[in-house]
């Protein structure tokens, strides 16, 4: 059997959306899976939508995925060029066989005339289509036109009363009858061909056996297969993937959130996490287990355990994804990630100013509270923001021998080298006075941070350091008694 080769052909209309990088996902992951090839492909002939920095968009959203792709747009190969715009003669080429062998034709019918023919079908009840009204011009007529300067499309002239079948590998066999199906174009006035053509002849020029593509398209699949049949070629299988839809199950749409990939780089959201989430929408693991590394998918996955029903977006699923994923970074880059987010900041300043250690015990002591990297920026507060007291921690404060507690600790808090130096000068602290444990940690949380709960306190009072601290408890004995 030849080698397994698929493609991802995103048109450059837009951002990638969630819907498109779960495609080139699975497209990606197929590939491995079979040690086959993927192909990038830009679909960009619609020259009003399609835009460079979309293209670019594109592909650091794919790079930033983590699919990588052994054909096509960055990394080049044997059908060169991979843009369809670029490609223009190689389609006109594949047209003029069609003219020639009867099966298309010129069409010069005007944008109204089309709109007129529309509106009849409508009025009938009929479904709207190209009934073939230039299908028999004679060559006399056609000079006419022409001389005329109109520009002509052509139009691939569609089977009459034939069935077409497709076996898809995820819908199973479906079929259409080609009568409502009017003659349709394959190259534009502006001698762009379309997409259901462009689609055909790329597919098989770059030799691709396997279309795993969003279930929209098996609308587009029996034009699709009229142009494999007209040109003797051979079809590649077809999978076609279930929608996404939002938590309504309506069709995922912006109503839902973000809907482009790159906002949730931007949310804080990990590549690893979003590639293991995208996974499961529509395709399921044999086991129960849901976190699965790319290599574990890729060896797991396979095209028919792909589901039939539509994937629900759960933004709950997606948290917790990418919670478990950040509990698994280590200090080091844990720190590093989250940088970006807090350098955007208003804290961006107060951060710059911390030596590395203190920064990256902040970020670690702020981790189990993360379920997106830019949390962060509002679990730093408590260690930046002005001292604000809750209801709960003022009742705390007011304690019989609170003060005298602060005062002593006030008076006497050290200088230290670690949370564990402070840890030790606390348990010293409560033997010596004789109190009780809780009747220090938790007045002393609540005359630093204003709160009842928080981090791991003795790694807040080390990364505040000795002034910063004093400073907070007296701020607080002077609100206790002004
Ligand atoms: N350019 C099409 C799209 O972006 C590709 C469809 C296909 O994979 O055939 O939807």
């Amino acid at each position: 059997m030849s080698k397994i080769k698929v493609r991802f052909a995103p048109s450059p209309t837009g951002p990638l959306h969630i819907g498109g990088a779960r495609s080139a996902l699975f497209n990606y992951l197929y590939a491995l899976s079979v040690e086959g090839d993927l192909v990038l492909r830009m679909e960009d002939t619609d020259l009003d939508r399609s835009k460079a920095e979309y293209e670019q968009e594109i592909i650091e959203s794919l790079h930033w995925l983590g699919i990588e792709w052994n054909e096509g747009i960055e990394v080049g190969g044997p059908q060169e060029p991979y843009r369809q715009t670029e490609r223009k003669s190689i389609y006109q080429e594949y047209a003029q066989q069609l003219l020639d062998s009867g099966q298309a034709y010129y069409c010069f019918c005007t944008e109204e005339e089309l709109e007129q023919e529309r509106q009849e079908l409508i009025a009938r009840g009929e479904t709207p289509r190209y009934l073939g009204r230039c299908r028999h011009l004679s060559p006399d007529q056609r000079e006419e036109k022409m001389a005329q300067g109109i520009k002509p499309t052509i139009r691939f002239e569609v089977p009459a009363h034939k069935i077409y079948l497709v076996d898809d590998i995820v819908r199973g066999r479906v079929s259409f009858d080609s009568s409502i199906i009017g003659d349709f174009i394959i190259i534009k006035s502006d001698g762009l061909p379309t997409y259901n053509f462009a689609v055909v002849i790329d597919d098989v020029l770059m030799g691709i056996t396997h279309v795993i593509r969003a279930e929209e398209h098996l609308s587009n699949t029996p034009r699709q297969l009229m142009i494999y049949d007209a040109l003797n070629f051979k079809t590649p299988a077809f999978a076609h993937i279930s929608l996404i839809l939002g938590s309504d199950r309506q069709k995922m749409s912006k109503r839902h959130g973000a809907t482009s990939l790159i906002q949730y780089r931007e949310m804080g959201y990990l590549p690893e996490a979003m590639f293991n989430f995208l996974a499961l929408m529509g395709w399921s693991p044999e086991g129960e287990e849901q976190l699965l590394s790319p290599s574990e998918i890729a060896r797991a996955f396979s095209l028919d355990r792909l589901a039939k029903s539509p994937a629900v977006f759960d933004m709950d699923k997606l948290n917790w994804i990418n919670q478990q994923y950040i509990k698994k970074l280590d200090s080091e880059e844990l720190a590093l990630k989250v940088r970006p987010f807090l350098d955007r900041s208003p804290y961006g300043e107060a951060i710059k100013e911390m030596d590395k250690d203190r920064y990256q015990l902040l970020i670690e002591t702020l981790r189990d509270h993360l379920v997106s990297l830019s949390d962060i920026c509002r679990e730093v507060g408590v260690v930046f923001d002005e001292l604000e007291y809750e209801e709960e921690a003022l009742q705390v404060l007011k304690q019989e021998g609170t003060a005298r507690i602060l005062q002593i600790l006030a008076d006497n808090f050290p200088d230290s080298d670690s949370p564990e130096d402070i840890k030790q000068y606390l348990k010293a602290m409560i033997k010596q006075n004789q109190v009780k444990a809780k009747n220090v940690f938790m007045p002393l949380r609540c005359a630093v941070s204003g709160k009842v709960h928080g981090p791991d306190l003795p790694s807040l009072l080390y990364i505040w350091g000795k002034e910063e601290t004093v400073k907070r408890i007296k701020q607080t004995l002077q609100h206790l008694n002004p």
